[in-house]
Formats: C-alpha cells, structure tokens, sequence
C-alpha cells in the first residue's frame, strides 16, 4: 500500500520516533500527541481497521495488546494508560490502517467520552 502514510512508516519512507518493533508490529510516538505520552502500535501488515482484520491477523492483535502495557511503561506511563482504536466513519478513524493509541502520561487522562 505505497499511498497509506503508516505503511510508508513501516517501510522506512517517512521517519518516525520508534519505540518498538518486532516483525509483525511497530510503536511510534504520535506526531500530534494529545497527552505527555501517545503512541502508535501498527501491525506491520496493512490492515485498513478493525473491521478489516481476520481471525489470521488474531495473534498479532493479541500480541499488540499484551505489549501495550511494556510499550506504555517503557514511554512514561508506568501508573495506567487508555488504549484506543478509532474505526470507521463513526469512531473518527483518520489514517486507514489499523492503529491502537496508548495515551497517558503522569496525570489521570480524564473521562472516556461524555455522557449523552
Ligand atoms: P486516528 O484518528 O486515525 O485514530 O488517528 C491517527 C493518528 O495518526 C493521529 O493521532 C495523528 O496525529 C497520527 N498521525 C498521522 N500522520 C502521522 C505521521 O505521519 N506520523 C506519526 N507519527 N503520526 C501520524
Ligand atoms: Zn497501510
């Protein structure tokens, strides 16, 4: 996918600030970052979003989720985190390959979403 930004990340084509990587993923931080700590982990493979992945890209998801927490302590937010994964039109997904952010930093980063 020579045209989507994240895979251009992976393929060395537009720099990043790596903070891991293994052969199925990589974590770097957020250009944009909303809190002290933002970072990025992409599965290498392009997947468009959530919705687009299969049960074959399961491990590399589960494997993504159980490394969020090291990724997170290793940033600067040892004391808890929120992981989100923005998808589709509805869930305000800017950059069409799946991405979980790990936001936090040393201060609570505040409600979910407000109350409808
Ligand atoms: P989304 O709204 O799709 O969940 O979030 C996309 C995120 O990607 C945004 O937080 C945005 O700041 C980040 N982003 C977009 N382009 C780049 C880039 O070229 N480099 C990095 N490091 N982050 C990017
Ligand atoms: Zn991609």
């Amino acid at each position: 996918m020579s045209d989507c930004i994240f895979c251009r990340i992976v393929a060395g084509e537009i720099p990043c600030r790596k903070v891991y990587e293994d052969d199925d993923m990589l974590a770097f931080h957020d250009i944009s970052p909303m809190r002290p700590v933002h970072v990025l982990v992409i599965p290498k493979k392009h997947i468009a979003s959530l919705t687009a992945a299969t049960p074959e890209d399961a491990p590399t998801l589960g494997r993504m989720l159980a490394k969020a927490s090291e990724i997170a302590v290793t940033a600067g937010s040892a004391d808890g985190f929120r992981l989100i994964i923005n998808t589709g039109r509805v869930g305000h997904q800017e950059v069409p390959h799946l991405h979980l952010h790990i936001v936090g930093g040393p201060d609570p980063v505040g409600p979910m979403l407000k109350p409808i």
